[in-house]
């Protein structure tokens, strides 16, 4: 693993000061916070990882747009300049700002699904499949086996299944398979990407069945950057001209612009050239958004975004922006703390199951480590394992998870290489002390998505 940190391609020109409490008053807020990362102010945090979403810097370039803003109701200069930045990178006809990434969704879902239809995906965002279950129809996920194995290297561990995928439209029936859905790169597994070759495939098996081929294209630049280090063919080509290549292979994408964009707010919806589908969206988007040209956002934030979206696809960026992942990773192994291996684009996922292995998934190892990084050095990152996953909604009882993470996002262009030692240096001492950390028992628990609000407490030993 290549341990070497790709220093900044940027200088500070302004500072944000962050609070370093001391451990005394961390163990205060935490215990205040009931154990939960999100109920803790963000003021008490020194080193935030609990999202890279919408948490990236804007450059000098982003914010001078910002006073270009024109604000017009209809017609703003700005959405002009968007719809051209976006052309420029995705090659597409027609382009539709929204305000975050689930308003795409709430835009577009209705128009391909409903009651007894199916998305498929190589593994949907959790709002994306919300949104799909909304309209009444099933999302089902169909990605490769090796994305399980977190140890075993795999270049590609985002890839969707083509041979389940053929199985699944085969079985559920074409007709019954409303949108098929590639997510680049695949969060819900970890950041993975996904290869060209995949995605022309699924893009061959998309057209042979007449199915829509729709990209979530959160972090495009991030999979393309690791389309270009990886797969045979692309080390000499632009990230750009990769993008365009794997979106010229879909029909449609929706995008959350707080990703790879780096905006604290945004959204979009691109259609290659089915005119008759863009009106449909245009016509949605009216009553939900707000007009075409605005797309519930500021004539400022359309200016950001399309600023945003050209910075996000630079080389030395990217390098930069997944080079303090493998950093991290590196730093890892050394220490021999597991992870998800290899690292994808935008989180380290420690393996808190393994690293923790006194703790049963009933009483949180995700959780447990997550707060016990708080406790350590201020450092907020958070559970994606059986905390998470929460209760059998026929049951009630505790589901299992596959993993037991503790995921560590790193936001946009905000934290140093110091900051990240800061983080490694954190993991070990915990390593160090590791039988000491209890797990944990949850006192109070919303119905729904109760990660958010629950209450929890040490359980004693
Ligand atoms: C963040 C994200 C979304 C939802 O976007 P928001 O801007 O948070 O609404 C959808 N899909 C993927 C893959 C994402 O990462």
């Amino acid at each position: 693993m290549n341990n070497k940190y790709f220093a900044e391609p940027f200088k500070i020109k302004m500072v944000e000061p962050i609070t370093i409490l001391t451990r005394e008053e961390r163990l205060a807020k935490i215990k205040e916070a009931n154990y939960n990362l999100f109920s803790l102010k963000s003021e008490d945090v020194y080193i935030d990882l609990l999202s890279d979403s919408g948490t990236g810097a804007m450059s000098t370039n982003q914010w001078a747009g910002m006073m270009n803003g024109d604000e017009a109701y209809s017609g703003s200069k700005n959405y002009f300049n968007l719809i051209s930045s976006a052309q420029d990178i995705f090659g597409y006809e027609y382009i539709q700002p929204v305000h975050q990434g689930r308003a795409a969704e709430k835009v577009v879902m209705p128009i391909l699904l409903g009651p007894g239809k199916f998305a498929i995906s190589n593994m949907h965002f959790d709002t994306t499949r919300a949104h799909v279950e909304l309209t009444g129809a099933r999302a089902i996920d169909c990605i490769v086996p090796e994305a399980l194995d977190t140890k075993t290297y795999a270049p590609f561990k985002g890839n969707m299944d083509v041979l389940r995928l053929v199985e699944l439209i085969e079985e559920l029936g074409k007709e019954n398979v409303g949108v098929i859905i590639m997510t680049i790169t695949n969060n819900s597994a970890g950041g993975q990407p996904v290869s060209m070759e995949n995605i022309k495939n699924t893009a061959e098996i998309a057209n042979k069945y007449n199915i829509p081929l729709m990209i979530d294209a959160a972090r495009f630049a991030e999979n393309a950057f690791f389309i270009k280090e990886r797969e045979e063919g692309y080390k000499d080509k632009s990230i750009k001209e990769i993008a365009r290549e794997m979106f010229s292979h879909a029909h449609l994408f929706t995008m959350s612009a707080k990703k790879d964009a780096i905006i604290n707010m945004g959204g979009l919806i691109g259609v290659k050239n089915d005119k008759e589908l863009f009106e449909v969206i245009k016509g949605r988007t009216i009553p939900l958004e707000g007009f075409i040209s605005y797309g519930g956002l500021s004539g400022r934030d359309l200016e950001a975004m399309a600023i945003g979206l050209q910075e996000g696809i630079d080389y030395n960026y990217l390098k930069y922006r997944i080079g303090q992942m493998e950093y991290m990773a590196g730093k890892l192994d050394i220490a021999d703390i597991p992870y998800q291996s290899p690292v994808g684009g935008h989180a380290v996922f420690v393996n808190a199951g393994e690293f923790l292995p006194h703790i049963p998934y009933y009483e949180f190892p995700g959780q447990a480590l997550a707060v016990e990084l708080y406790i350590e050095a201020g450092i907020r990152g958070c559970d994606i394992g059986s905390y998470m996953m929460g209760n059998d909604p026929d049951t009630g009882k505790q589901i299992k998870s596959q993993f037991e993470f503790t995921r560590l996002a790193i936001p946009r262009r905000v934290y140093t290489q110091s900051h990240l030692d800061v983080i490694i240096e954190a993991l070990i001492a915990i390593k160090n002390r590791v039988n000491t950390i209890p797990g944990y028992k949850i006192n109070w628990e919303p119905k729904i998505l109760r990660h958010f609000t629950s209450r929890l407490i040490p359980v004693d030993k």
